[in-house]
Parts: C-alpha cells; sequence; structure tokens
C-alpha cells in the first residue's frame, strides 16, 4: 500500500513503524474472511483492511480518533486471525496497538466510557482490588437486568461475568517450589492478575507438574500483571510500566540463580510478554533486558511438552475439544503443542470446527462490547458440541471463564488435565464427571 507520510512524522518511531506495516499491506482482502467481526457484521469497516485504512487516514493526515472511526477500533478483538490469513506478513498487532494509543490520546470518549475504562485499568490488575471487586460484584450480580434496561450493558456484563465462587488465594510471590528429586531445570512462573484470583488452581497444578518432573519453579519477588489488559485500552505508559516491572523482577532472578524459561499459564499474557521487546524497544534502560525476558518466555504447554518421559499414571480416556486461544494460535503461532501434550497424557483431544474463530473472551472484549462477545461465545459454543467432548481445555483464563459461561460442559485449562494425568487430583470442575465414569 502506498503512503505519504512526511520526514517529520516519519521521525516519530512509532508512525515509522507503522508506516512499514502499512506498506505491507497489498490490500488483497484474505484476511475479512478469517475475521470474526466482519463474518457477523460484514461492515467492511469492521474487517481488518478496513480498519488499516480508517488507521492509515487517521495517522497519515495527523487527524484525532473520531466517534465514527473509534467504534470500528473498539470493535477489533485483537483476536489476531488476519494475521494468521494475511499472505503479506503484515503485523496488524502492532499497528492496532498504536492505533488504540492514538485514540487514547486523542479522542474524550463519553463520560459512562471514561469511567469503565478507568474502573477496568485499575481494579483488574490488582490483584488486592480485583479480589475486593469480586465481592462487591457477587453482591450487585442481581442487579444486572436492571443495569441492562438502563444501558448500563457493560457493567451487567462485568456483574455476569464475575463468578459466583471466589476460590482461596493461590500461591503469591515471592516464593521458590523446589524440584521433586534431582534439579532438572529452574523456570520463573507468571503470577500475574486476574488468573492468579479466578482461577488459581491452574498455576497450583502448573507448579506440581513442573516440580514433579524436576523442575524448580520461582515466583519472583516484584512480579505481577503483564500490562496486556491496559495495553488494549490504549493507555500505553501503564502499560510499559507493567513491562519494566516483570522484566525488573524476572531479571533479578536471571542474574541470579539463572532461569531456563519464563513460563506462563495465561496466553494472553504470554503474548504481551513475548513482545516485551518491541514494547521497550525505544527505552535505552530496559531495550536489552526486555529483550532477553522475551526471548525467555513460553507458554506453559511449550515447555511441558519438551518435558522427557512425562510420568503418565492412569486416568478415564475422556474426550477432549481443545479450544485454541487466539492469542496461542494467533499470536504465539502454538497449535500443536497442548494437543500433543494432552493426548501423551492419555486424553483423546478434538479440534473444534471453525477453531481460527475467536470466542469473544478477548481480554477486556466481552466488558466493553458484551453483545458481540456473546454471539461469538454461542457460536463457539455451539461448534464446541458438535465433537460432544466430556470436557474443553483452553489456555487462557479469558475463554475458559467466556465458554463456561455458555455451556454445562466443564471447561478446565490443559495443565489441569495433565497434571491430574501424571499424579495430581481430579480437577474441580471434572469432579462430578469422574464420579459418574
Ligand atoms: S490479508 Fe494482509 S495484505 Fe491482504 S488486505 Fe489483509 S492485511 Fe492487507
Ligand atoms: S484482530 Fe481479529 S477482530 Fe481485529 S481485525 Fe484482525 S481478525 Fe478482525
Amino acid at each position: 500500500m502506498q503512503t505519504s507520510f512526511t520526514l517529520a512524522q516519519l521521525a516519530d518511531p512509532e508512525v515509522a513503524e507503522s508506516e512499514k506495516i502499512l506498506r505491507a499491506c497489498v490490500h488483497c482482502g484474505f484476511c475479512t474472511a478469517t475475521c470474526p467481526t466482519y463474518v457477523l457484521l460484514g461492515d467492511e469497516l469492521d474487517s481488518p483492511r478496513g480498519r488499516i485504512y480508517l488507521i492509515k487516514d487517521m495517522l497519515e493526515n495527523d487527524r484525532p480518533a473520531t466517534a465514527e472511526v473509534v467504534p470500528h477500533i473498539d470493535r477489533c478483538l485483537s483476536c489476531l486471525a488476519c494475521m494468521t490469513t494475511c499472505p503479506s506478513g503484515v503485523h496488524y498487532m502492532h499497528l492496532i496497538d498504536h492505533a488504540r494509543a492514538h485514540v487514547e490520546e486523542t479522542y474524550r470518549r463519553p463520560f459512562v466510557e471514561r469511567v469503565l475504562r478507568a474502573i477496568i485499568a485499575k481494579v483488574l490488575p490488582d490483584r488486592k482490588l480485583f479480589r475486593l471487586s469480586l465481592f462487591a460484584a457477587f453482591l450487585a450480580k442481581p442487579l444486572a437486568p436492571l443495569l441492562d434496561l438502563v444501558g448500563l450493558t457493560p457493567v451487567a456484563a462485568m456483574l455476569r461475568l464475575a463468578p459466583t465462587k471466589i476460590p482461596p488465594p493461590g500461591r503469591v510471590n515471592p516464593c521458590v517450589i523446589p524440584a521433586e528429586g534431582e534439579r532438572r531445570g529452574r523456570v520463573a512462573l507468571l503470577t500475574g492478575c486476574v488468573a492468579s484470583v479466578i482461577t488459581p488452581q491452574i498455576n497450583e497444578a502448573a507448579i506440581r507438574i513442573l516440580t514433579r518432573h524436576g523442575i524448580e519453579v520461582v515466583l519472583a519477588e516484584g512480579e505481577g500483571c503483564c500490562g496486556s489488559l491496559v495495553h488494549h485500552l490504549g493507555r500505553k505508559e501503564e502499560a510499559l510500566q507493567a513491562a519494566r516491572h516483570n522484566v525488573d523482577a524476572w531479571m533479578g532472578e536471571i542474574q541470579g540463580e539463572g532461569l531456563d524459561a519464563i513460563l506462563v499459564t495465561a496466553s494472553g499474557c504470554g503474548t504481551t510478554i513475548k513482545d516485551y521487546g518491541y514494547m521497550l524497544r525505544n527505552d535505552p534502560h530496559y531495550a536489552e533486558r526486555a529483550r532477553m525476558v522475551a526471548a525467555l518466555a513460553r507458554d506453559v504447554s511449550e515447555y511441558i511438552n519438551k518435558i522427557n518421559k512425562l510420568m503418565v499414571v492412569a486416568t478415564p480416556a475422556l474426550v477432549v475439544a481443545y479450544h485454541g486461544a487466539c492469542s496461542l494460535q494467533h499470536g504465539q503461532k502454538i497449535t500443536r503443542e497442548p494437543k500433543e501434550v494432552l493426548s501423551k497424557s492419555g486424553f483423546v483431544v478434538k479440534d473444534v470446527p471453525d477453531g481460527h474463530l475467536c470466542c469473544g473472551s478477548a481480554g477486556t472484549y466481552n466488558m466493553l462490547q458484551p453483545q458481540l462477545a456473546m454471539a461469538l461465545r454461542d457460536r463457539k459454543v455451539a461448534c464446541i458440541a458438535k465433537v460432544a467432548p466430556d470436557v474443553i481445555a483452553a489456555g487462557n483464563v479469558g475463554c475458559i471463564t467466556q465458554i463456561a459461561g455458555g455451556t454445562e460442559i466443564p471447561v478446565v485449562h490443559p495443565v489441569e488435565l495433565i497434571d491430574w494425568a501424571t499424579g495430581g487430583p481430579v480437577p474441580g470442575a471434572l469432579r462430578r464427571l469422574v464420579d459418574t465414569v
């Protein structure tokens, strides 16, 4: 695509990078067919190509974001299916991230939206505040229909998404969980924010698998939210600050006893951490260290799949529908490993039809765009039902919560199944099912 940025505009490294991305697009439109919002809405402006044009127009003309453009940018899930499809290697992720930051800087949203986004940005990345807010959400749940009626649909969606049971807190950092037997490796595990509050059992399962196979696990001091929640809201500085905190935390371990990998059980967070090198590339104090951290980041399935001789004990050969989280399949290009390791653990793994399409979770999307998110969830649940699984496995807490809200079939993280298959407890969501097998 031809662009016409001035030299002065290109002096801004963000604009220069976006210009490169825009030039790579040959506007062939292949990406539209796999874009969930285009599939649902059929509007070119809600397709990757349409959004690329809108972003080009804003950036090239130094135009502030407008009420006409912002809804199309906001409706993008950042699912990155378009990146998988694109034959020209257009790095849509970095382009939409830049566009979101531009919207945040140049557009004043309606009051309710501003408040809502500010609350999300403050509460979700903070474990203590988030835990407290879940108690409040639990009490306010019956008000959801009323909030829908008065037009506060996103608040109603948040209440509906809040779990009815809040599990006891999992292990918190800092701590070191020693390997059982001879130590064969040493990894850091991201504790993070939301996942550690609503699904602490996932990291606990990962820790048991790793330590059982001789891997020491470190929850590094000072590590916390990866920054992706605020990043997707266009709050660039807050996202970079979160990234710097984590880089500091993990560098302490890398330069101390050393790390073989930094493992992440929430693939949305993993995609962001793997991008730390890019995010902090213009920060002279952090660029090099951010690159080192990003190079060590792995999805937990990548690492576990490489463990020699998984110590599998007998488990029922349940049929598992594997849902590939977008951040994992499109963001990190990891499609094989989680399924391989589930198969090695004795499960019968089935792909979900139309598996490239997002479930509608997408970070905070299911709160901010509840109607589209629901339509995608219902579509996903119907596709899953076609393979008649006993259980659904997804490698991202957002997808687990989203899909579980639309089906009676239990939804778990692959590590919960692998832990069970290698001698750990039955996953909580499967207890009733296992009693009847
Ligand atoms: S598939 Fe790639 S090159 Fe073609 S329109 Fe989409 S982003 Fe542009
Ligand atoms: S990231 Fe997903 S929703 Fe956004 S344009 Fe690409 S395919 Fe469409």
